[in-house]
């Protein structure tokens, strides 16, 4: 079996502040030890469970986090951003087994991380798939399900955690970080990888038909920006209607269209 991480740093353990998830800053270091550390006790995990192969993708802002080094045998890295439309989904296909999501975090619109946001915290004041406010979490294994993988584990904060077994009750969840405010409450970190191995420890494969998320019929997309010239510049992107002066609309029965105009208005 094969495994596919997606992995992201403002829902693990005691991140708080954008300078502890931002390379220019000192704080930074420190959470990418952190972060390769988590990722790497769930791929440990997920081995001990029979799954032969890890494919991890780094997530997170220069896709360049995850120290290397941390990473156990029969992993795979892929890192920095490879230009198409997965986004933090990059190298994922057909023939995984099992999407686990790891240092995932609260959606733009929503409480539960001080860092909440979904893509871009600087651009996005809330992503909606089909009337629900949509998280990294949702976008993800809706992108997951496009290709038939099960989603079978999340860790990050409690409300994205609380968020993911509402869409897949099946599924693993580690809540690792509770936010209040801009601030958060985490376990020791040495508590924090013992909740990891024993949660990672309750996988059956016998549930993995049971954490496949299937996708709708059809996207009704709202996307509303924080400042009113990206939801013009989106306004030009075929298919994109304008709803008010911030907000865009889109509408596709194609998952992986919406991926593509997702990636085109973020980038411009
Ligand atoms: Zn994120």
């Amino acid at each position: 079996m094969k495994l596919f991480i997606s992995a992201d740093m403002e829902g693990l353990a005691h991140v708080t502040t954008s300078s502890e998830v931002n390379r220019e800053h000192v704080d930074y270091k420190y959470f990418c030890e952190w972060m390769s550390t988590e990722v790497a006790t769930v791929a440990e995990a997920a081995m001990k469970k029979g799954f032969k192969e890890v494919f991890i993708k780094d997530g997170h802002a220069s896709g360049r986090n995850i120290i290397p080094s941390h990473l156990p045998s029969k992993t795979k890295l892929l890192r920095n951003w490879t230009g198409d439309p997965l986004l933090m989904m990059a190298g994922l296909d057909k023939t995984f087994d099992g999407v686990a999501f790891v240092g995932y975090h609260s959606a733009a619109g929503h409480a539960g991380n001080p860092l909440a946001h979904t893509v871009s915290g600087q651009k996005i004041s809330h992503l909606k798939i089909n009337d629900q406010i949509a998280s990294e979490f949702l976008l993800n294994a809706y992108t997951a399900a496009y290709y038939g993988v099960p989603v079978i584990a999340i860790s990050g904060d409690a409300a994205v955690c609380r968020e993911a077994k509402k869409w897949i009750p099946s599924i693993i969840s580690i809540p690792v970080k509770e936010g209040i405010g801009t601030a958060t409450i985490s376990m020791a970190e040495c508590d924090v990888l013992d909740l990891i191995r024993e949660k990672m420890h309750t996988f059956d494969k016998k549930v993995l038909a049971d954490c496949q998320l299937y996708l709708p019929e059809a996207f009704d997309i709202e996307l509303k920006f924080s400042r009113y010239h990206y939801a013009f510049q989106a306004s030009f992107y075929p298919g994109v209607t304008l709803k008010d002066d911030y907000t865009i609309q889109y509408h596709t029965e194609d998952y992986y269209e919406f991926l593509r105009m997702f990636m085109f208005v973020m980038k411009g």
